[in-house]
């Protein structure tokens, strides 16, 4: 049976609330988090979402104010469960942004799911889209680093009994929530397409509220349909909520 643990790979103090919140929250500031899940289950360990860069170099290419991040916290995070990078067997990435994937070079021996929708997209994004996935930029994607241990997935997948990768796209083409399975209940981790909590509870119009950043609000709409029957739980990517979850 899987055993599901948050990791917080540090945060952004003041993020600007509208960007999360379609036409909403304009003005008001949040603290954001780059929230990564390890999944344990006798030898296999996964890991669902690699971190963000440094200070200097999300300031740098990204202009993004972020604090306490970058390769050290994602090994610290991992410590606390006496995990090593070199001990991930895999990672699962929900989308090839950099605030999702700018670490998963130092997984060297973890075989990489992505989706086959993203590959294609992050090979050639819109030029609106290019930053987020460090297209273009003076350093590589973190992503064509490891391409050679990267398991091209083509829709939803069962990676292991228990753990199963969901293809939903919207916020980019190849988006996939990830579906693991503990003793209490079934989680989904909804990767961006459900930042905050707030996205999935939705208000008095709308059922869920997506946010400002996505390449296709039909499938969007559609995926957030799709993800109400698909776990228990849905669990957002930058909430600082996932983290008072004491068991999971
Ligand atoms: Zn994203």
């Amino acid at each position: 049976m899987w055993k599901l643990h948050p990791l917080n790979f540090g945060e952004w103090p003041d993020f600007e609330l509208s960007r999360f919140l379609y036409n909403k929250g304009f003005g008001q500031k949040i603290r954001a988090i780059a929230t990564g899940f390890l999944a344990v289950d006798g030898d296999r360990a996964v890991l669902i979402d690699a971190g963000i860069y440094d200070e200097e170099r999300a300031l740098a290419d990204h202009d993004q104010r972020v604090v306490n991040t970058g390769a050290g916290r994602v090994r610290a995070a991992l410590a606390e469960y006496d995990i090593e990078p070199e001990d991930i067997t895999d990672v699962v990435l929900t989308h090839l942004h950099w605030d999702h994937a700018a670490n998963v070079p130092l997984f060297t021996r973890a075989q990489v799911h992505v989706q086959a929708a993203e590959i294609e997209y992050a090979e050639d994004p819109l030029p609106p889209h290019q930053v987020s996935f460090d297209h273009g930029l003076s350093q590589p994607a973190p992503w064509t680093l490891v391409r050679d241990r990267i398991n091209v997935l083509d829709g939803d997948t069962e990676l292991a009994p228990g753990l199963s990768t969901f293809h939903l796209p919207g916020h980019t083409p190849g988006s996939q929530g990830v579906k693991v399975c503990t003793e209490l209940r079934s989680y989904l981790l909804a990767g961006d397409n459900v930042d905050l909590q707030a996205n999935w509870d939705g208000d008095e119009h709308l059922r869920h509220r997506p946010w400002m950043v996505y390449v296709d609000m039909r499938d969007y709409w559609a995926s957030l349909m799709r993800m109400e029957s698909l776990a228990d739980v849905i669990v957002p990517s930058h909430d600082p909520n996932v983290f008072e979850r004491e068991v999971w």
